[in-house]
């Protein structure tokens, strides 16, 4: 059985924990953020993630999961220390180490004994050998037998638990081969595929990956506004392409772009790293700029089918970044409010898990308690987010209660010749809806 110290309890580090300990091993996870300890400690999640209560709960009562917010403890006769800190986007784009940082000054600090210190947050290429410096000089002279693997993570929030039990493939990087084969034990009750390379490119796969994902949901959002101009479906466009096994159907949903925790700040710090080395990151920039512009075209489309937005009221449908999270973090629904608020809009929002984290942030937004209230004397009706319980509206009590009958489906989850039969005026994304005629989000 080994034991691990999994620092950082969020998304990423509450599930690693928890399915690690599901495992087999007696795992520590441990955070700063005392009363987010505190409360797991007596089954309250952090976070919204569906299974992750339950296994928490088992592991605890097997005694193979415990939590702490004191380091002594938790870095304690640890033969992993897994970083799991957040990385957020610094001021001009690249990740912000300062938590990694503190990770690797309190095992220098605390540990005397063999350590392998796993990363498992996205941090941009070369941090590994950094951590490694840190905690060298830090050791200043004292010995420390320790090496550093990278570990990303590639799990989804909302099917975190699955993603971590049964990955496509775990990569370990380190200069040190030992080490991410003693890592990738860990892994092996999963019989997946693990890669084995250098830390550099360890680092490097993550943010590839995630600059791909996020390149295929813009190509696809680009040929959506292409689509509405030209009278085409990009839904049946889509999967015309995506049939295609060179292709394939994953991530060609086109809609109100991608956000969350990951796809923005990574492809920012992967820019960013680009330009720091002196290379013109063409596509990566072009992609951040149709994801940007993908939140105007919908407000575009809603000025355009009001007659302008002042003193119009709008209901919005998902709030959360994505189904089955809770995580608002660059979610579209949020942008899309900002901008329609600017232009004097009053919004209406339900979402089935977001709205605690919304109420703190966006005082303003009438919080409603189900779809029907959202759509209560809406000129508009929008739909932001695919949570399942959006896919079968009643839309003849919706009819009855609107003000006005616009629906913008940013997900493109209606079908539009129902609604439009209904009476409704149905716009969604990328399916022959032409706007104005030309693509400038942008214009009044
Ligand atoms: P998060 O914000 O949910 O959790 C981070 C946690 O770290 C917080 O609870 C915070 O209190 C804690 N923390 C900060 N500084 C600390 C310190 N010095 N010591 C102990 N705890 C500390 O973040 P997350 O979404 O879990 O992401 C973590 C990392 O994993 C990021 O680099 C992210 O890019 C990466 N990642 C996230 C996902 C995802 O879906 N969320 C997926 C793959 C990779």
């Amino acid at each position: 059985m080994s034991k691990l110290c999994v620092v950082g309890t969020g998304y990423v580090g509450l599930v690693t924990g928890a399915c690690f300990a599901d495992l087999g091993n007696k795992v520590i996870c441990l955070d700063i953020d005392e009363e987010r300890i505190n409360k797991v400690k007596q089954g309250i999640m952090p976070i919204y993630e569906p299974g992750l209560e339950q296994l928490v709960a088992q592991n605890i009562r097997s005694g193979r999961l415990s939590f702490s917010s004191d380091y002594q403890e938790g870095l304690h006769q640890a033969d992993f220390a897994f970083i799991a800190v957040g990385t957020p986007s610094g001021v001009d784009g690249e990740a912000d180490l300062q938590y990694v940082r503190q990770v690797a000054e309190q095992i220098a600090d605390l540990v005397d004994h063999p350590i392998i210190v796993v990363n498992k947050s996205t941090v941009p290429v070369g941090t590994g050998d950094w951590v490694a410096d840190i905690i060298k000089k830090r050791r200043n002279g004292r010995p420390l037998d320790f090496h550093v693997v990278s570990n990303p993570e590639f799990l989804r929030e909302g099917s975190a638990i699955n993603d971590f039990m049964t990955p496509d493939r775990v990569v370990l990087g380190s200069v040190h081969r030992e080490s991410a084969a003693l890592a990738a034990q860990l892994y092996a009750p999963l019989r997946c595929p693990v890669l084995i390379t250098d830390l550099r490119t360890a680092e490097m796969i993550k943010y590839a990956s995630n600059a791909f994902l996020a390149t295929r949901i813009s190509f696809i959002n680009e040929i959506a506004n292409i689509c509405d101009e030209l009278g085409a479906d990009v839904t049946e466009v889509a999967r015309g392409m995506g049939l295609d096994k060179r292709i394939g159907l994953s991530f060609l949903d086109a809609g109100l772009g991608w956000g969350g925790s990951c796809f923005p700040k990574d492809v920012k710090a992967l820019a960013h790293m680009a330009v720091l080395h002196g290379t013109q990151p063409q596509l990566l920039q072009a992609v951040m700029d149709i994801n940007r512009n993908q939140r105007r075209r919908a407000v575009v489309k809603l000025r355009k089918a009001l007659g302008g937005l002042n003193d119009k009221t709008i209901g919005i449908l998902g709030l959360s970044f994505k189904p089955n999270t809770d995580d608002i973090r660059e979610a579209p629904a949020l942008e899309i409010i900002h901008l329609l608020m600017n232009e004097g809009a009053n919004i209406q929002a339900y979402d089935p898990q977001a709205m605690p984290g919304v109420a703190k942030i966006m005082p303003a937004i009438k919080l409603c308690s189900d779809p029907y209230q959202v759509a209560e004397k809406a000129d508009a009706l929008v739909l932001a987010t695919e949570w399942n319980e959006f896919k079968q509206l009643d839309f003849e009590r919706i009819r009855e209660i609107m003000n006005g009958l616009v629906v913008l489906d940013g997900r493109n989850l209606w079908d539009p010749d129902t609604l439009r039969r209904m009476g409704f005026t149905y716009f969604g994304v990328g399916r022959g809806t032409m706007i104005n005629g030309n693509n400038d989000a942008d214009g009044k």
